[in-house]
């Protein structure tokens, strides 16, 4: 029996007329946007479910910075309306992590979503050895414990904060390699992260491999405006530190960021994939610590990860101590599986090109009304000059804390202070260290806020705008010891 055609669709007769090659192409050639144009910050994914947020009312603004102190990190989350706080286990996981949690193998060692994490590991970024933390400082801490000894120093491109206080709670002291330009707000340099590879073989000069556990690249670099670092500018810090006998670790929290920046800026790297410059990325370092809060997309996670036998058997008892048991570390199994699914998320192509083209929309419109913007923006971030925004605010007054205060009475909308308050004192003088830079981050969650919201954060920049030069500065009214700005309370200055 003759077999009849089913689909008359896919009968490809009917396509003769309808020539791809001969009629659409020398159109489509002919002028206009290319694909990468077009699809540059759209959001390649759709919202299945939504989180009905609350509009805090001017009274309720006003109650809830009083009851904070002044200070917008105390501010109830519920009296927020767009929290650009932090890009840190804020983001939406996908459809599938949220399936992924439900295949949580719960068993206490050994549990199967450490291996997929492993794997994913091993796949993405070509470490042998993994060690689950609960976060990045999870991580950190097991890792400079296991490393970091009395008197040590730590070279690197601008430390994040929270690398910074683990490495001097462990006696050790951080030492700034970046490149003189990254100071600069307004030089337009694709990566402005580099590490100035002679300030770093002067630190090696001096205190030499006895004194120097490893080398820390922050890639892109938290503190330094979310500035990525250069494949070149890698491998020459760790062809430099292997003549020297000193490890490189790779602070990793947006190392999927770092890769899109490093594919699209450059030379010769356009050539490669997402997943392959993740790979040649890694190959530059001995050993990572993550923050899986960011560019794995999930809610809490992080890790260790080593190519090196000696260094995992170094670390993994700290990890057990300090984190858990070695398959777990500190995390249910439905953690890991979310995490490890997100690390292929975000190393996505299609995804980071919307996710780096949602932040640079940010910081085109800002700097079009005349805000002054650090540039180029950075991965996750927009950062506010205070320095031109606030300039009559002296930097013991906290200008950024007074803009975030302003922003969020007027907004609701939070943003976070990168400046003197975040710099912290100097351990020896116990002054506060005045900040290079004087900034407000606003800080773009992963795929929860759409390309509206982000216009209303641009009204709501403009209205402080438009009342700056009445704004006045902060002083404290309570400090602690240790990482001020998570509790720090203020008044006015009269
Ligand atoms: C967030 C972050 C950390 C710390 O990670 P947590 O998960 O917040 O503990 C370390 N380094 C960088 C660059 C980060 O952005």
């Amino acid at each position: 029996m003759r077999r009849i055609e089913r689909s008359v669709i896919f009968n490809k007769n009917i396509y003769q007329w309808w020539d791809i090659e001969t009629v659409y192409k020398p159109i489509h050639n002919s002028a206009g946007m290319t694909d990468d144009e077009m699809f540059a910050d759209v959001e390649p994914f759709r919202i299945k479910m939504v989180e009905p947020i609350k509009i805090p009312s001017s009274e309720e603004r006003e109650r809830s910075l009083k009851e904070a102190g002044l200070n917008v990190f105390l501010v109830k989350g519920e009296n927020i309306f767009i929290d650009l706080l932090t890009d840190s286990g804020t983001g939406a996981m996908s459809d599938r992590q949220w399936a992924g949690l439900m295949m949580g193998d719960e068993t206490y060692a050994g549990s199967r979503n450490f291996y997929n994490l492993e794997s994913a590991v091993a796949d993405i970024l070509g470490f042998e050895y993994v060690l689950p933390c609960h976060q990045g400082r999870g991580a950190e801490n097991v890792l400079h414990t296991a490393l970091i000894k009395d008197g040590d120093v730590v070279p690197g491109n601008t430390h994040f904060d929270t690398t910074k206080a683990h490495i001097e709670h462990k006696k050790g002291k951080a030492i700034d390699c970046t490149i003189d330009e990254a100071a600069d707000p307004y030089i337009d340099l694709p990566f402005k992260g580099n590490v100035d590879l002679n300030k770093l073989e002067a630190v090696y000069k001096e205190y030499g491999k006895e004194h120097i556990p490893f080398t820390v690249i922050t890639a892109t670099c938290n503190s330094g405006g979310g500035q990525p670092v250069s494949m070149e500018n890698m491998r020459a810090v760790y062809k430099l530190s292997q003549k020297y006998g000193i490890l490189v670790c790779l602070d990793g929290a947006r190392f999927a960021e770092n890769c899109y920046f490093i594919k699209k800026r450059e030379p010769g790297m356009e050539k490669y994939s997402i997943k392959e410059i993740a790979k040649l990325q890694a190959d530059c370092f001995d050993l990572m610590t993550m923050s899986a809060k960011k560019d794995a997309i999930v809610n809490i996670g992080g890790f260790v990860a080593t190519r090196h036998a000696e260094i995992y058997d170094k670390i993994k008892n700290f990890g057990i101590l300090f984190e858990g048991f070695v398959t777990y570390g500190g995390l249910a199994g439905r953690d890991l599986e979310a995490m490890a699914i997100g690390l292929y998320e975000g190393v996505d192509q299609d995804y980071l090109a919307y996710r780096i083209g949602h932040v640079r929309y940010l910081g085109e419109q800002l700097k079009e009304q005349g805000i002054p913007v650090l540039w180029p923006p950075g991965g996750h971030a927009i950062y506010l000059d205070m320095k031109k925004f606030l300039p009559h605010i002296p930097p013991e007054q906290f200008p950024g804390m007074a803009f975030c205060a302003y922003l969020y009475l007027e907004s609701g909308v939070r943003g976070v202070e990168i400046g003197t308050l975040l710099n912290g004192r100097d351990p020896e003088t116990g002054l506060n260290r005045p900040a290079k830079l004087e900034l407000v981050r606003l800080t773009i969650p992963r795929r929860v806020y759409t390309h509206r919201h982000l216009d209303f954060v641009v009204k709501a920049v403009m209205k402080v705008w438009e009342k700056k030069d009445q704004i006045k500065g902060f002083e404290l009214s309570y400090e602690s010891p240790v990482l001020r700005h998570f509790t720090a309370q203020f008044k006015w200055v009269e």
